[in-house]
């Protein structure tokens, strides 16, 4: 079901096991009211037509969706996993894979999805990350992520990848900008 490019191929805890496709966490999002984990395309999936957890019927709704705790990501990090994308088979936090590549030039770095991707850009590249779009929320702590989560997950996909790589044009203008402005301080010294 959903978007899903991996499957868990070892042993699969429960706690990370999503509900509703019975596979492993896949980009893993909290429901703010019960603190239920899913798939994010499982679940953004069920409340476009449900207002309540699949799980437990707590209220529920898309602007309640919650990033996971880094407890989660660390344990889903070690589920081993096989890929459909690009035939990685291993531990989940290995995965690197050639679909979410960086597009900052000169980076090299891939990301086992969206969410690896986008905690990358904003830790490595915040230029690429600048001020949100009038759509999304003006608070500093709403990131891309939490954005992304507001609209539909396939157009926001496409969406989040156009504008990662737009603005990395723009900073690699930047860079570009900065390293010739060293450059030039060079010689004149
Ligand atoms: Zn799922
Ligand atoms: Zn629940
Ligand atoms: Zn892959
Ligand atoms: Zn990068």
């Amino acid at each position: 079901m959903g978007d899903r490019h991996w499957t868990v191929t070892g042993p699969l805890d429960a706690n990370l096991q999503c509900a509703v496709c019975s596979d492993g966490l896949d980009e893993p999002r909290k429901l703010a009211g019960c603190g239920h984990y899913f798939c994010r395309s499982c679940i953004e999936a069920w409340l476009r037509t449900n207002a309540t957890c699949p799980i437990d019927r707590h209220p529920a709704s898309l602007g309640g969706l919650e990033q996971p705790d880094r407890l989660v990501v660390a344990m889903l990090g070690d589920l081993r996993i096989a890929c459909s994308l690009c035939d990685f088979r291993g531990a989940q936090s290995a995965h690197q894979c050639p679909q979410f590549a960086c597009p900052a030039p000169g980076c090299g770095f891939c990301g086992a999805d969206n969410d690896h991707l986008l905690r990358h850009t904003e830790r490595a590249h915040p230029a690429l990350h600048p001020a949100p779009s009038p759509r999304a929320r003006p608070d500093k702590s709403s990131s891309q992520l939490a954005y992304a989560d507001q609209h539909d997950d396939h157009a926001s996909d496409n969406l989040l990848l156009a504008g990662v790589a737009f603005a990395a044009t723009l900073a690699g203008g930047f860079f570009l900008g900065k390293a010739l402005a060293n450059n030039s301080k060079k010689e004149r010294q």
